[in-house]
């Protein structure tokens, strides 16, 4: 498909309908960060995307858009369940309900300056991270595989792993609805069974961030943030387990379409109907995921937790905990009419406005607080804590992160690992875990800049920025 953009302000562009697109693609992006069109496909696939039956109002593309599967990272997209609207498996992804976490911690950068040490080694003691290296907590069978597909952070909680005020402080506190264990397959499930409360790797984190700047006072105090303190991000998702439901129903959706009569412009974009028996098994499965990702963030989070508490005397408090991966049932007004749609946000955040019922208890009924929205940028550059606005395009979204701008091959070429953790330890940032390679992959440079993604993001009135992070310490994947 042959893309072309409409400038419609400085952070919004419009691709309009061509050859089956049935709405207009917009991306949310300033001149510089847009994609190059003539050597990434990445604009190309949020025009594919506009094409899937039932689809609503835009196939939306993030500040951090790039690449991915089938649907670009960085995207999102609805369509309408009671008009024939598809769920998609790639327009999640393969890592199912991966997402962030952001805890405060009463300590001052000064003070963790001289327990930096400990408390990293700490760090890379609790948790386990690369491939396969098994995890925080042993399941003692499929039941309780299944008890954790079903409850999410909110069964971790019940078995002491963490504390109530934690799921107040969680999306859908803790826990998604309508997980059906019954539809994970054997293979997912043996998956699963060893990897829960671990990173997996390279692009996952567990990171001490310092807030370095405050962008708006009110909404800091309100999210319990001030600058020079010390923070915990936590970025991982469903692992294996996620990966192998992902790739169950991208394999038995490419069967079933043609019996829905279903041509997609790309086989990477296999969907069905959503109320039809494999839509409904998929969001099952992908529920399922979702509650394995969140019970896999809370158990490191409380990992983590006792470290803080053991080596600084401080815990951690949850500000909150959001995925970047996940299709949710949402209900929106499109073309002046309530319509039932599932929303897609893959490399995308849900970003709800002031005074709506899921926020966490506390903060509904401030005037002008929104849902906390985390976006990490890399383990060398900027975080941020931004808060959801009223009135936000795209069923109230915004982007994931800074956004790839370089393979991991080619940001393994571009530095050698020795000498970046060098370079990030001169800055003043303490490195532990990770291979080499695995740094190398994850170099500042394969990422694109935090600074303007956010502006971009504040710019086209998806979010509006609280706080600026910087890292401290890092333990890589
Ligand atoms: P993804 O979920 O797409 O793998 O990653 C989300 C975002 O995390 C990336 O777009 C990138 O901006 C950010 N990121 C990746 N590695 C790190 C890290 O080590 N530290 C921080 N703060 N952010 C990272
Ligand atoms: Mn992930
Ligand atoms: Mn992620």
């Amino acid at each position: 498909m042959a893309v072309k953009l409409v400038e419609e302000t400085p952070y919004r562009f419009r691709i309009d309908p061509v050859d089956g697109m049935r709405v207009p693609g917009v991306v949310f992006a300033s001149r510089r960060l847009l994609p190059d069109l003539s050597n990434d496909q990445a604009l190309t696939q949020v025009a594919n995307v506009a094409t899937l039956p039932g689809v609503v109002e835009a196939s939306y593309a993030m500040p951090d858009v790039h690449w991915g599967y089938g649907f670009p990272i960085g995207g999102v997209c609805a369509t309408d369940i009671d008009r024939g609207g598809v769920v998609s498996p790639g327009g999640v992804g393969f890592d199912i309900s991966c997402g962030v976490r952001l805890y405060t911690c009463d300590l001052d950068r000064s003070r963790f300056a001289e327990v930096v040490g400990p408390v990293m080694d700490g760090l890379a003691r609790v948790i386990p991270r690369g491939m396969g290296t098994g995890g925080v907590w042993t399941l003692s069978g499929r039941d309780q595989l299944d008890a954790v597909l079903r409850g999410g952070s909110r069964y971790a909680v019940e078995r002491g792993h963490g504390v109530e005020r934690d799921l107040d402080r969680c999306e859908d506190f803790g826990a998604v609805a309508d997980a059906d264990p019954s539809q994970v397959s054997e293979r997912a499930a043996q998956r699963g069974m060893k990897s829960l409360g671990s990173l997996g790797s390279g692009n996952h984190f567990l990171e001490v961030q310092a807030v370095d700047a405050v962008l708006d006072e009110r909404l800091a105090e309100a999210f319990g943030l001030r600058v020079n303190q010390i923070c915990v991000m936590i970025h991982c998702g469903s692992r294996g387990l996620g990966h192998q439901i992902c790739s169950d129903f991208v394999a038995r959706m490419e069967r079933v379409m043609p019996a829905y009569d279903i041509k997609v412009p790309d086989r990477q974009l296999a969907c069905a109907p959503v109320t039809s028996p494999e839509g409904q098994a998929y969001l099952g499965a992908m529920a399922a995921a979702a509650n394995y990702a969140r019970a896999n963030r809370q158990m490191l989070g409380q990992a983590a937790r006792q470290v803080f508490e053991k080596e600084t005397g401080r815990t951690l408090d949850l500000l909150y905990d959001i995925s970047h991966n996940l299709a949710k049932i949402e209900t929106h007004v499109v073309d002046g009419e309530e319509r039932r749609l599932c929303v897609h946000r893959k490399g995308a955040t849900r970003a709800l406005p002031p005074g709506h019922p899921d926020l966490p208890p506390d903060l509904r009924d401030v005037p002008g607080v929104g849902q906390p929205v985390l976006i990490p940028g890399s383990m060398g550059t900027a975080s941020y804590v931004l808060s959801g606005v009223e009135g936000g395009p795209a069923f109230a979204s915004t982007c994931h992160g800074a956004g790839r701008a370089l393979s991991r091959h080619q940001a393994a070429r571009s530095v050698r690992g020795a000498e970046l953790r060098r370079r990030l330890e001169a800055q003043g940032i303490a490195v532990r875990g990770a291979s080499a390679r695995g740094l190398a992959e994850e170099t500042p440079e394969a990422y694109k800049d935090i600074d303007a993604v956010i502006e971009a993001a504040a710019g086209a009135g998806l979010a509006r920025p609280v706080a600026r992070l910087v890292p401290v310490g890092v333990v890589k994947g």
